[in-house]
């Protein structure tokens, strides 16, 4: 038997704990002391409450070879989607995004065309979502590795937790889902077929769903929220662990683009693989009381954006299932993308 204290052995290497587990320890080790940090780790924003208002804090990184290659990410976008990763989570949260820092690790033969496009990128995000760049670090690296610190603000009574789903409630996602995954497998080279233009375009280009995001907060609509950068099924996972139920997900229910539907046999046997474990939607995912539905279709109405309910929260004990199109139930085994499995 294994003492408390060796109960890791020295052996194991990150495969065996994942990117998530990783964190769990690493929350278990750093608890936090002050009661003004009301979100610490486990949410897509830190919260720090200052008075009725609060302060909001994400951090997000992008590494060459892991994230994007050169060859196929020009850095006029690269700049774009660096931002636009981290205001994605401020939206999650239903805030409001402000300032941010950006850490850079360079390697000495990038061109310096190459820096100055890239930051002409960012600044179009910056503009277009009024943030504005407070400082950074900048270093020599053998890849590219792009950090993104973004703060923003939002009410207190507003903010809308991962952590808040209740049992009853609809599960529900704005947009298509699988587009990005799909897209980035065309980059990749694997096949081509079918239209792949507007896939690329939304695994290059993700758009952060912000004025969604603030009026589900601003109308108070939603239980729990998280945006979908890891995959339907882990960001699913990640927002039934927090609050602690559990949930059906009806598969034919997804939405799917014209596009996606036109490409998807040419890598998949089933049409909802990649919908359902691929990342980089940038969608948001919430829970909401039924009684919201009319209040929802309304938004998604003004705002133009599809919103789909998808599933259903249920007991914790149901842990999470899918139901396919021919009535049969399972629980996915895997989730989705994970760093280190
Ligand atoms: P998201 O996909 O929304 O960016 P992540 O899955 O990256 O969220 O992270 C989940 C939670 O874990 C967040 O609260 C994040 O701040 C925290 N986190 C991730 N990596 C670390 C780390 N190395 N140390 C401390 N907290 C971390
Ligand atoms: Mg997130």
């Amino acid at each position: 038997m294994l003492h408390a204290s060796c109960e890791v052995g020295v052996w194991m290497d990150l495969r065996d704990f994942g990117e998530f587990g990783l964190i769990n320890r690493i929350r278990k080790w750093m608890t936090a002391s002050d009661p003004a940090l009301i979100q610490g780790i486990g949410d897509d924003v830190a919260v720090i409450k200052m008075g009725s208002k609060a302060l909001l804090a994400t951090t997000d990184i992008l590494i060459e070879g892991v994230h994007f290659d050169r060859s196929w990410m020009n850095p006029y976008r690269l700049g774009k989607k660096a931002l636009a990763v981290n205001l994605s989570d401020i939206a999650a949260m239903g805030g409001i995004p402000t300032y941010f820092l950006i850490s850079l690790g360079l390697p000495k033969n990038l061109s310096f065309s190459f820096v100055s496009r890239f930051y002409r990128g960012l600044k179009a995000e910056a503009k277009r979502y009024r943030v504005d760049l407070a400082g950074g670090d900048t270093s020599l690296s053998e890849k590219m590795i792009i950090n993104i610190c973004l703060l923003g603000e939002g009410r207190m009574k507003n903010l809308i937790y991962r952590r808040g789903a209740r049992i009853g409630d609809e599960l529900l996602v704005s947009g298509t889902l699988g587009d990005s995954a799909l897209g980035l497998k065309i980059l990749r080279g694997k096949r081509v077929g079918g239209k792949p233009k507007r896939l690329i375009e939304k695994h290059l280009s993700p758009c952060p769903r912000l004025q969604l995001g603030q009026a589900l907060a601003e109308h108070q609509c939603a239980t729990a929220m998280i945006d979908v950068s890891d995959g339907l099924l882990s960001d699913t996972h990640h927002l039934l662990e927090e609050s602690n139920v559990g949930a059906i997900i009806w598969e034919e229910r997804i939405l799917l683009s014209p596009s996606y539907r036109e490409t998807i046999h040419f890598y998949s046997r089933d049409p909802y693989q990649i919908a359902l474990s691929g990342g980089e939607d940038y969608e948001l995912l919430f829970t909401a009381p039924p009684g919201m539905r009319e209040r929802i279709s309304s938004l998604s109405r003004s705002l133009r954006i599809p919103i789909t309910c998808i599933g259903k929260i249920l007991p914790r004990k149901d842990r999470l299932r899918i139901l396919q199109k021919d009535g049969k139930a399972y629980s996915p085994s895997r989730l989705g993308f994970d760093h280190f499995k």
